[in-house]
């Protein structure tokens, strides 16, 4: 039997996808398939989805082993009371990479106090020498895929790097917390933090007005998680007193962020517009051909998303 494949990714990422996708299928074994646009609804088998994609409604999709997520974050379709079916989200190396090169590039950046020479052209001889990255405390929230692997890197150039997440963990080079208490250490400690939480109705609003007064006078926070992690007024007023010196953000309750929103012009903010890393569509493509090989020998779909947890 054909199997039948959905794409129910908007359309631009149609012609991005299609001839990745027809490769890693054919890569994985998969010969007898049809991927398409366009198909009934009851026939499908496996569908690839999107946020904001045209399957809005799951309800039809009867026969649908699984929904591919073509992104890391699932916070917009997992509560869709219409989801009948297992949801996967996107692990994918292409993604994981490009956000262990964003992280530790605003790290970096911060850590080595780059802005002073970047903007500061002004015929003054500055010579701060800033500490080793040994001396320099980074926490991370959320130890999951892009955590994990951020953290290696850090640790790997040495950094001091501390991590926090739901259940506990075991990481080499990483000091591992949990829970509440876990969670007041690992701030008090964060020289540079960095938010790598999914949004949850747990997660949201996690750094609050009390929580970055948990925080080193003179923190760094840099977010590529989601925007709700962050009570927006209680940031604002931090950076406003100097508690927070810098906050590199590239997501946002709103996206795109509206032009009038007061992160664009705060002398201590950087915004970044969602571009943290981006899910790359050969890799991709890889993972999802692969979920589909499993659906078809009977065996467990990766990187499922436990509708409990919403993540
Ligand atoms: P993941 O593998 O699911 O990891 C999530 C981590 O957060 C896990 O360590 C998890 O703990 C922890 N966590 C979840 N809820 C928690 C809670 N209530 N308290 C403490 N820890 C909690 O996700 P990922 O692939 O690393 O991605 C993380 C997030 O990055 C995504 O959800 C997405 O929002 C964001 N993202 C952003 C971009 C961008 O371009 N800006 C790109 C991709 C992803 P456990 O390990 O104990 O489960």
């Amino acid at each position: 039997m054909t199997i039948q494949i959905l794409f129910a990714a908007q359309d631009p990422r149609w012609p991005q996808y299609e001839g990745p996708l027809r490769h890693a299928l054919e890569r994985t074994g998969i010969t007898d398939f049809n991927l398409a646009r366009d198909i009934a609804p009851e026939q499908v088998d496996y569908m690839v989805v999107a946020p904001n994609g045209p399957v809005q409604d799951f309800t039809p999709y009867k026969n649908c082993k699984v929904a591919m997520n073509l992104w890391a974050g699932v916070e917009n379709i997992i509560g869709n009371p219409t989801l009948h079916m297992p949801l996967a989200r996107m692990v994918d190396h292409g993604l994981t990479r490009g956000m262990v090169e964003w992280v530790t590039g605003h790290v970096l950046r911060h850590h080595l106090g780059m802005d002073a020479h970047i903007h500061g052209q002004d015929g003054k001889w500055r010579t701060h020498i800033p500490p080793l990255a040994e001396q320099r405390r980074v926490t991370i929230l959320g130890l999951g895929e892009l955590g994990a692997e951020c953290g290696d890197a850090l640790n790997y150039l040495k950094f001091d790097v501390t991590g926090w997440s739901r259940s506990p963990k075991d990481l080499p080079g990483i000091r591992c917390l949990h829970g509440e208490d876990g969670l007041r250490e690992a701030l008090s400690t964060a020289e540079i933090l960095v938010l790598l939480l999914p949004n949850t109705p747990q997660t949201e609003n996690l750094l609050d007005a009390q929580r970055l007064a948990m925080l080193p006078q003179g923190a760094i926070i840099i977010n590529p998680g989601r925007g709700p992690l962050i009570d927006d007024q209680a940031l604002l007023e931090a950076l406003d007193t100097g508690h927070i010196a810098h906050a590199t953000l590239d997501v946002f309750r709103t996206e795109p962020l509206p032009e009038n929103d007061p992160y664009w012009s705060h002398p201590s903010v950087t915004v970044t517009p969602h571009i943290a890393s981006e899910t790359r569509d050969e890799t991709a493509s890889q993972v999802i051909a692969e979920n589909i090989r499993r659906g078809e020998a009977g065996e467990p779909f990766l990187h499922l998303v436990d509708p409990k947890l919403g993540y």
